[in-house]
């Protein structure tokens, strides 16, 4: 059976005209049998809040307050179904009650149960908008099928498991109805409640694709496709009709918000193609994603990826001396910390974290313990407050020229690490946060923008 999975994001299912939207979208192609929604547009966030020690009683209630609102605005539109209202209640009440038992003992997994109910919530809404459409549609608990590790916030998916069960018990409800079922989360194998990160939904369609051998996955969300950069950033920016997954992977992982950084992961290991479209503007088309591609530029976007840290160590110990960043990068791992990008001189070395990728409450990756650790074998310095910019495109690292397009416009900037020639896909600068936008928007007019 020829099978698409269809993701929408939060925009798009942020409320009854929005889902309104999607369920035509659906509904059009006959293709699309599994549907992966994210929470309501806001919804994480006040979660997020919610799970956040130091937030008071009377702030507990109004953010309880603002999800029911979301919640009841949709059900009011759909004419208050007995039967759903019974479903979001459910979940409103266990949000109470997680929100109640985090405000006296805080566990990682109630914070990841409460995360995960905005999801819990758009999918029964969305399922009852699309049944009002005339579609045999209904919800799914996803945490049936996706089995994470029990890294709360940060999940990690057991791709063996998740093939497996999804075969068994999702696969033989797609052919008589319209699956909607929640991105961004799953279950530890004590069924425990667990999420892939912040953005996670594009990259749990992309999973469940690839457990289904589905033959496209469309990621539908309020831009229509990838655009050479941020539009939000650069107004110039322009969709781009076809990339590599390499391009698209380096894109995701420098931080080009529209896919989350894993989603090609799967994909690629299933050969699935990916779409990204506006669920605003479907007519317009959007960007596929696929392994061979008919152009491939020196420049294909600029993405930029904010709140880096740049961590330098300084030893003695590595003067003419082996095995120091075996020992830096043993005590990283065990703190489950990728190291991002890393420059190294004959006394120190310099690495870049990424907080973005930080886990779904948001809690940073440096903790105390990580920095004595690192400590008693280097001084340590941390700097805060950057922001990286990645030039993506092919034959980065061999082509002339490059580079000094790229200075020029940097020429005003302060840079404080530069990456380029690890890979042919990319060169990476870091500068202050507070310049980013300026030098986004430079390095696009530069380079996507002028006529010689
Ligand atoms: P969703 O809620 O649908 O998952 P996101 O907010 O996660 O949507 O991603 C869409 C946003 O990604 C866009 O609104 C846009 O501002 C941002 N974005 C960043 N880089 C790009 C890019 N290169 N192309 C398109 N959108 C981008
Ligand atoms: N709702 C989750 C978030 O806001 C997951 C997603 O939107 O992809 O991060
Ligand atoms: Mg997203």
């Amino acid at each position: 059976m020829s099978l698409v999975v269809a993701k929408f994001g939060g925009t798009s299912v942020a409320d009854y005209a929005a889902m309104h939207r999607c369920a035509h979208i659906i509904i059009d192609n006959p293709r699309t049998r599994l549907v992966v929604v994210s929470a309501s547009s806001g919804v994480t966030n006040l979660l997020v809040e919610l799970t956040q020690a130091d937030t008071q009683e009377g702030r507990r209630q109004a953010l309880i307050e603002q999800i029911t609102d979301i919640q009841y605005q949709i059900l009011g539109d759909l004419g208050h179904p007995s039967d759903v209202i019974a479903s979001i209640d459910a979940v409103l009440n266990r949000i109470s009650q997680l929100s109640e038992q985090l405000s006296q003992t805080r566990t990682k997994a109630a914070i990841d149960e409460l995360l995960a109910q905005g999801e819990q919530c758009s999918s029964a809404l969305f399922a009852a908008v699309l049944r009002e459409k005339g579609a045999a549609a209904s919800a799914f608990d996803v945490r049936a099928v996706m089995r994470t590790d029990s890294f709360f916030g940060r999940a990690e998916p057991q791709i063996e498991q998740i093939a497996s069960l999804t075969q068994t018990l999702l696969a033989p409800k797609l052919t008589d109805h319209i699956i909607v079922t929640q991105g961004f989360i799953g279950a530890d194998y004590n069924h425990c409640t667990t999420t892939l990160g912040r953005g996670g939904s594009d990259y749990s369609a992309a999973l469940l694709a690839e457990a289904l051998k589905a033959d496209a996955v469309e990621i539908w969300t309020d831009v229509a496709g990838i655009y050479t950069t941020d539009p939000r950033l650069a107004p110039n920016a322009r969709p781009i009709k076809e990339i590599s997954f390499n391009e698209a992977a380096e894109m995701a992982t420098f931080g080009a918000k529209v896919l989350h950084p894993a989603t090609i992961l799967p994909a690629v290991r299933q050969k699935i193609q990916v779409f990204v479209g506006s669920s605003w503007a479907p007519e317009k088309g959007g960007t596929w994603i696929r392994h061979q591609v008919d152009a491939v530029p020196v420049y294909r976007a600029v993405a930029v990826r904010r709140d880096q840290t740049l961590l330098n160590l300084h030893s003695l110990q590595m003067l003419h001396a082996q095995g120091f960043l075996a020992e830096t990068f043993a005590i990283l791992a065990r703190h489950k910390i990728s190291v991002d990008l890393i420059t190294t001189s004959e006394v120190n070395v310099a690495l870049t974290l990424d907080k973005t990728g930080s886990d779904s409450s948001g809690n940073g990756l440096l903790n105390e313990s990580l920095l004595q650790e690192l400590s008693k074998h280097s001084r340590v310095r941390v700097e805060d407050n950057l922001a990286l910019i990645a030039i993506v495109g092919n034959k980065i690292a061999t082509t002339p020229g490059v580079c000094r397009r790229v200075f020029e416009v940097l020429e005003p900037h302060n840079v404080r690490m530069i990456c380029q020639g690890a890979s042919p896909h990319n060169l990476c600068v870091l500068v202050a946060e507070s310049e980013a936008a300026q030098v986004v928007k430079a390095l696009h007019e530069n380079l996507f923008e002028a006529t010689s």
